[in-house]
């Protein structure tokens, strides 16, 4: 069997196309969703997707605002930013690009940006709206996975999906969002014992470690639907998953490739949410 592909960069293409319309038509109604992106440091990596998250906005009609810090600011410096940008009418999205330097407690930066504009979904307030069901802006990583689920038509009621890894990030949401729709989930972490035993139960599996081969075709239910979040260099230095990608597909129902797969859905997801702060804006307005 060959797994069909869930093509990460096409749902993106079709999603953004939208996101730009609904944003034409916010701006006829005289709005504009702005998203400010603030770096700090010159974290090479960081530099490049902050890059791409602010041509992404371009892209689809947003307003972007990238502000650059030397990596010496200070976090009361860092603080004053964050709550400027929270009382700015024209920006409805904050993201504070991690890592952060090791002088800024980065916990502090996240709990003061507004939970109305953390479009990156990393605030308590977000993360606790998400465990209780409450509206809130989702992480994107793992929302964007369910975009994935649902362009596939995927119903996860009553299906088993094991989510390997747990960061606040990725791992602990995406088992939240995965419950909310009915799966029976079980996350497994760098402890869990007898991963393989976990993973042939699966329906689905979500692979978030950020190591390569984490997942082989061994480990693989039949038909089951395979997402990778993974992303790591292979010995040629090429882009590469957590699961072994040639081995699962012949497994597989449907599987995400990396790169093209997870990867332009988080910062699609990121558009989205801004787009939709934007809208929540407008509504209080009326
Ligand atoms: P993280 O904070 O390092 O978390 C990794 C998780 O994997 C931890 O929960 C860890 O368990 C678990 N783990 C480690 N080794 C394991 C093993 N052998 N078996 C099972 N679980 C294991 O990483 P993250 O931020 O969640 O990111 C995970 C990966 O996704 C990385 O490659 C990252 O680059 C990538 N990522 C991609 C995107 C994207 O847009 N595509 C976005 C975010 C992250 P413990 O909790 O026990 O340590």
């Amino acid at each position: 069997m060959t797994a069909q592909l869930i093509d990460g960069n096409a749902l993106s293409k079709q999603l953004r196309t939208q996101v730009a319309a609904d944003t034409a038509a916010l701006k006829a109604k005289g709005l504009t969703p702005g998203l400010a992106v603030v770096l700090v440091g010159d974290n090479p990596a960081s530099q490049v997707y902050v890059r791409n998250k602010v041509k992404a906005c371009e892209d689809a009609g947003l307003h972007s605002v990238l502000e650059k810090y030397e990596a010496d600011m200070t976090e009361a410096d860092l603080l004053a930013r964050v709550e400027a940008l929270n009382n700015d009418p024209a920006i409805h999205g904050i993201l504070v690009q991690l890592p952060l330097p090791a002088h800024i407690d980065a916990q502090k930066v996240i709990e003061a940006i507004s939970p109305a504009k953390d479009v990156d979904g990393f605030h308590i307030a977000s993360a606790g709206a998400l465990m209780t069901g409450m509206p809130g802006f989702w992480p994107c990583t793992p929302y964007g996975c369910m975009k994935m689920l649902e362009s596939i038509g995927y119903d996860l009621k009553g299906k088993h999906a094991v989510v390997i890894g747990r960061s606040n990030i990725v791992g602990k949401p995406m088992a939240l969002m995965l419950l909310q729709k009915d799966a029976t989930v079980t996350v497994a972490h760098s402890r869990t014992q007898n991963l393989k035993a976990l993973t042939l139960q699966a329906d689905v599996i979500v692979a978030a470690v950020g190591k390569r081969n984490v997942l082989t075709a061994d480990m693989v239910k039949p038909g089951a639907v395979v997402l990778d979040v993974g992303m790591n260099r292979n010995d040629e230095g090429k882009l590469c998953g957590d699961v072994d990608f040639d081995g699962v597909k012949e497994v597989a129902g449907y599987i995400t490739p990396v790169p093209g797969g997870v990867g332009p859905m988080t910062i699609t997801m990121l558009l989205v949410n801004t787009l939709e702060s934007a809208q929540r804006a407008l509504s209080e307005k009326h």
